[in-house]
C-alpha cells in the first residue's frame, strides 16, 4: 500500500487500459474580493468508457466546479490555475473556442440541476433538439426533427410534445427533454450536475433508472455530482468523495460503502438515508466545512473530525493512499493503522 503524491503518475484509476477522461492534479481558484479560494485542489481521477463516476460532497466541496472545469465553462471570477484534463488523447484545457464548440455535445455534454435554466423558454423543446443537431451535423430539418422524435420517445417524453415549451412541461419532463438534448449527438459522455435534485424523490428514482437504462442502451460514461451519497452509491460504479476541494477518498462504490476508509465519508454516509439499506439513525456532520480563503493546516478535515491525531492531523497534509487495488483515501489513520507512521 503506497502513499500517493499529487504530482505521481499513478492516480486513482479506473480501470486498466486508457481511460476516456483523464484529470491530473486539476486546480481551480474563485479570484474574490477576500482572496483566492482554492475550490479545486490538486484533484486527479480517471473514467474509463461506459463507467458512472460519481462525485460527492457537502455544498461548495469543488465536485461541481470540476465539472463546469472539464466541460471548460467556468467563468471569471473561477480559473483553472494547474493541471490536465484529456479526453482520450485530446487535451481539453489546450483547445481554442472553435475546437471545443465542436467536442462539445459531439463528445461531451453536460445535464445541469436547474432543466429550466438550461432549457431556452421562448423555443419549443422540439426545436432545441433540432438545432442542437443542426449545429453539428449536416442534416436537413425533417430528418433532425425525425431525430427529435426519437430523442423523446427514448427519454419517455410522448412525440406530440414535441412543439410544446418548456413552461408547458412538469418538471420531470423538462428534465428529461434536456437529457434528450445531452443525448442528441451521441456522446461518449455525460456530465451531469445534480441531475435529479430539483425534482420529488419518485420521479428522481425514475429519472436514475432511465439514465442507468440509457448508458446500457448507448454505451457512455457519466461523470455524476450530488449531494446525496446513497443516490451515488446505488446508481455508480465508483465514487469519489469531496472534501474542501480536495479528493478525500475514491473507490468502487460497494467497497466505499461496506468499507469506507475516510473518517469524512463515514459521516457523510451516516447522514443520509439509504435507498434499499436498513433504516439507521441518521446524524449530520457536526461544524461546517471550511473557508478556502484560509484552510485548516494539516489535514482540512480536523476541525470536524472526532477521530484526529492529536499532533499530526493539525500539521501534516495527507496524501491518498492505495487500501486496496482501486480503493484510495487520504487519511493518516491508515497508515497509522498499519504502524508505520
Ligand atoms: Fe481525521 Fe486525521 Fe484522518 Fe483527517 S487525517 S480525516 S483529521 S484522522
Amino acid at each position: 500500500m503506497s502513499a500517493i503524491s499529487p504530482s505521481a503518475a499513478k492516480t486513482p484509476e479506473s480501470t486498466s487500459g486508457q481511460p476516456l477522461l483523464s484529470v491530473r492534479n486539476l486546480e481551480v481558484e474563485y479570484r474574490t474580493k477576500r482572496g483566492r479560494v482554492k475550490a479545486v485542489d490538486h484533484v486527479s481521477f480517471d473514467i474509463s468508457t461506459n463507467e458512472v463516476l460519481g462525485l460527492a460532497g457537502e455544498s461548495g466541496c469543488g465536485k461541481s466546479t470540476i465539472a463546469h472545469a472539464v466541460t471548460r465553462i467556468l467563468k471569471p471570477p473561477a480559473y483553472i490555475t494547474g493541471g490536465q484534463i484529456m479526453f482520450k488523447s485530446t487535451d481539453i484545457l489546450g483547445m481554442s473556442d472553435d475546437e471545443l464548440r465542436a467536442f462539445r455535445w459531439e463528445h461531451l455534454s453536460i445535464v445541469f440541476q436547474s432543466a429550466m435554466n438550461a432549457l431556452n423558454p421562448v423555443l419549443s423543446v422540439g426545436a432545441q433538439i433540432i438545432d442542437a443537431i443542426q449545429a453539428h451535423m449536416p442534416v436537413s430539418k425533417d430528418e433532425a426533427r425525425a431525430r427529435a422524435l426519437e430523442l423523446l420517445d427514448v427519454v419517455g417524453i410522448h412525440s406530440n410534445r414535441v412543439d410544446s415549451y418548456p413552461h408547458q412541461l412538469s418538471g420531470g419532463m423538462r428534465q428529461r427533454a434536456v437529457i434528450a438534448i445531452a443525448l442528441a449527438l451521441n456522446p461518449e459522455m455525460i456530465i451531469m450536475d445534480e441531475p435529479t435534485t430539483a425534482l420529488d424523490v419518485v420521479v428522481q428514482k425514475q429519472i436514475i433508472q432511465e439514465i442507468r437504462q440509457l448508458k446500457d442502451k448507448f454505451g457512455f460514461s457519466i461523470l455524476f455530482i450530488t449531494h446525496d451519497l446513497s443516490l451515488l452509491v446505488e446508481f455508480s460504479d465508483r465514487i469519489g468523495i469531496m472534501y474542501a476541494g480536495e479528493l478525500a477518498e475514491i473507490g468502487p462504490s460497494r467497497e466505499i460503502f461496506d468499507n469506507p476508509q475516510h473518517p469524512y465519508t463515514v459521516r457523510l454516509m451516516n447522514s443520509f438515508p439509504t435507498i434499499s439499506g436498513p433504516r439507521i439513525e441518521l446524524k449530520g456532520i457536526p461544524g461546517s466545512p471550511p473557508d478556502l480563503v484560509t484552510p485548516p493546516s494539516g489535514c482540512r478535515f480536523h476541525p470536524r473530525c472526532d477521530v484526529a491525531i492529536a499532533g499530526r492531523c493539525q500539521e501534516e497534509h495527507p496524501e491518498l493512499q492505495q487500501t486496496s487495488p482501486r480503493h484510495f483515501a487520504a487519511c493518516h489513520l491508515i497508515d497509522e493503522r498499519k504502524g508505520n507512521s
